[in-house]
């Protein structure tokens, strides 16, 4: 059995565990991607932490990482219009299509952009830290410190 490096919230409770999981077949309405680069955001830091927000959303076990970049490496069997090695990233919301997050790509960054510049956020540069997978906590403790927003972490070659 082939088994993937992942970022596992294993159980309630603060901290993150990189450990290995087997690597799943595709649905055939699916694709498998092979991560590149996974970003760690305040989402993820709310999981690290386990404070209200993630426990009252959250069930563990689970694999972390909604914010990646990669290659696809496996077709479900209906996929039709994409092909192995297509370069690819993923946008982690189920949108109706219609509202802002729905609309080009430029118009949901300008309303990313301004919502973080009102809520005092310093935007420039958003990215700051490009770690290696193991060094996924050192990228939870930049990101308590306030020293980074998002945090990059090196998943694959
Ligand atoms: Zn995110």
């Amino acid at each position: 059995m082939s088994t993937m490096n992942v970022v596992k919230k294993q159980g309630p409770g603060r901290g993150i565990e990189i450990t290995t999981d087997a690597i799943p077949e595709p649905a055939p309405d699916e694709v498998l991607i092979k991560v590149n680069i996974a970003g760690i955001c305040g989402t993820d830091l709310h999981i690290y932490r386990w404070d209200a927000w993630a426990e009252s959303r959250v069930k563990p076990p689970l694999i972390i990482g909604h914010e990646f970049i990669g290659t696809i490496y496996a077709l479900g069997k209906n996929v039709k219009h994409l092909r192995i090695g297509q370069r690819v990233s993923a946008e982690g919301h189920i949108t109706c299509g219609r509202g802002i997050t729905g609309r080009r790509m430029f118009e949901t960054w300008y309303q990313c952009e301004s919502f973080l510049l009102k809520n005092g956020k310093v935007i420039d540069p958003i990215i700051t830290h490009v770690l290696d997978l193991e060094d996924v906590e050192k990228g939870f403790m930049e990101m308590e410190a306030n020293k980074a927003i998002k945090v990059l972490l090196k998943v694959s070659k």
